[in-house]
């Protein structure tokens, strides 16, 4: 499963689990749209091939929160908010028992859908999750 952007909010009011278990935690707010800096932090991972180690884009920076109790979840890239001092998962890998899943916070228009880093993000995470696991 490939979960993107609004995909990885609190949206599912009758159904926690779907947080929980398959995004390991989710988002209930973010920055204002604008430009910051995602930063990658595992670059030996397959969905971030051919992402450059760091890339600024227009977008919002999802206020991420892991779920302690939820699955447990692997960052591969994060994004510093200034207006929060604190930083979040832009690009995690759910490290679910029977799936693989990744989440990708980003992607709020054409700003970030047009940008290479994030095309390659979203083939890499299609193919990823398609190989046997
Ligand atoms: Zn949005």
């Amino acid at each position: 499963m490939v979960i993107i952007h609004a995909g990885a909010w609190y949206n599912q009011p009758g159904w926690p689990e779907f947080n929980r278990e398959l995004i390991g935690g989710g988002s209930r707010s973010h920055d204002r749209l604008g430009e910051f800096e995602v930063k990658v932090t595992n670059p030996a991972h397959p969905v971030m091939k051919g992402v450059p180690a760091s890339f600024s884009l227009v977008d919002e920076l999802y206020y991420l929160e892991p779920d302690a109790k939820g699955t447990p979840i692997e960052v591969l890239a994060e994004a510093h908010s200034s207006a929060k001092n604190k930083t979040y998962p832009s690009v995690h890998v759910v490290k679910h028992p029977k799936a693989r899943i990744v989440v990708i916070t980003l992607g709020h228009d054409a700003r970030a859908h047009d940008l290479d880093a994030y095309k390659n993000l979203l083939k890499n995470s299609i193919a990823w999750v398609n190989t046997a696991k």
